[in-house]
C-alpha cells in the first residue's frame, strides 16, 4: 500500500515485498523487520502527532488497534485516530476495580464518537481475587504488581493475542515516566508481536490542552477533582494530586511503581497466572 502523508516520506515498498529473514517473522507470520524504522523514527521526531496517526492508519489500515484507558485525556488520541480510521478497534481493559466514572466516561465517548470498543475483562471475580490474594482492604492493594499482572496485564495480553494486530496505537508520552523517556515513535514489540506506535511522545500538557480545547473534547469527570492520571479506584493506585505535582504522582504513590505493565517490554508474569 502506498502511503501519502504530507511531510512524511512514504514506505513505498509494500511490507510484504521487503526482504525479511524468516527467523524474524512473528508467530502470526508478520515480518518483524518490514518497516525501515531507522528512517521513520527521525522523521516522526519532527512530525505532528496527527501525521503519525495518519501514517499509521494508512500503513496498517484495519490491522491497527489502539488501546485506551478512558482516562483523563483519552479523548484526544481517540479523536485523532477516529478521524483517519473511524472504525478502529479500541481495546479497553476492565480490571474490575475501575471508578464508576470511568465506565460512564467510556460509554459517553462510545456514544458520542460511535466507537468500536473491545472490552477485555479480568478473568477474576473482583471480590474473590482479593480473598485469594490475601488483600484484606478493598480500598488498598498491598501487592500492586501481582494485582496488575492478574487483572490488567492478563486481559490486555489476551486481547493482543486474539486480535493479532499488525500495529498498536498507544497514548504514552515521554515526560510521564522514566520508563517512557527513550521510547521511539514506532518500534517492534516482541511481547505483542506487532508494531507499537506512540504519536504523542513529545507532546506537552500545553499541547494536550490546546488540542482538547480546539476540538471541544471532554476530560474524564474526575479530572476536575484533581485526578490527572486515572487508573483503578484503590487509593494505593490512584489519588488526586496538588497543583504543581507531577501529573502521574497520584499513581501508586510512594510505591516506586510507575507503570501498570502493559507498556513495558516484558510481561509482569501474567503468563504464569
Ligand atoms: S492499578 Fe491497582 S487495582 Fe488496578 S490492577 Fe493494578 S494494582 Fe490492581
Amino acid at each position: 500500500m502506498s502511503v501519502s502523508v504530507p511531510g512524511i516520506v512514504p514506505q513505498t515498498t509494500p511490507i510484504e515485498d521487503r526482504p525479511t529473514p524468516a527467523a524474524d517473522a512473528d508467530p502470526h507470520g508478520h515480518p518483524v523487520a518490514g518497516l525501515d524504522l531507522d528512517t521513520l523514527n527521525p522523521l516522526f521526531e519532527t512530525s505532528q502527532p496527527q501525521q503519525v496517526v495518519q501514517w499509521a492508519a494508512a500503513q496498517f489500515g484495519g490491522d491497527l488497534v489502539m488501546s485506551s484507558s478512558f482516562g483523563a485525556e483519552s479523548a484526544l488520541l481517540i479523536h485523532m485516530a477516529t478521524r483517519f480510521l473511524p472504525d478502529v478497534r479500541i481495546v479497553w481493559v476492565d480490571t474490575g476495580y475501575l471508578f464508576p466514572e470511568t465506565h460512564a466516561f467510556m460509554e459517553d465517548l462510545r456514544h458520542r464518537f460511535n466507537l468500536n470498543v473491545w472490552v477485555y475483562r479480568t478473568r477474576n471475580d473482583p471480590i474473590a481475587y482479593l480473598q485469594q490474594a490475601g488483600e484484606t482492604d478493598p480500598s488498598w492493594r498491598n501487592d500492586v504488581d501481582a494485582c496488575c499482572a492478574a487483572n490488567k496485564n492478563e486481559p490486555f495480553e489476551r486481547a493482543m493475542r486474539q486480535l493479532a494486530p499488525r500495529a498498536w496505537l498507544r497514548g504514552i508520552r515521554r515526560r510521564q515516566a522514566k520508563t517512557r523517556e527513550n521510547v521511539p515513535f514506532v518500534e517492534w514489540s516482541r511481547r505483542y508481536n506487532c508494531y507499537a506506535v506512540s504519536p504523542l511522545l513529545n507532546w506537552t500538557p500545553k499541547d494536550i490542552f490546546g488540542y482538547m480545547k480546539e476540538h471541544g473534547l471532554p476530560y474524564h469527570p474526575l479530572y476536575e477533582q484533581g485526578y490527572e492520571s486515572i487508573g483503578c479506584n484503590p487509593a494505593s493506585c490512584t489519588q488526586p494530586i496538588q497543583a504543581g505535582d507531577d501529573p502521574r504522582a497520584g499513581r501508586w504513590a510512594g510505591r516506586g511503581k510507575v507503570e501498570c505493565g502493559i507498556n513495558l517490554t516484558n510481561s509482569l508474569d501474567s503468563a504464569n497466572l
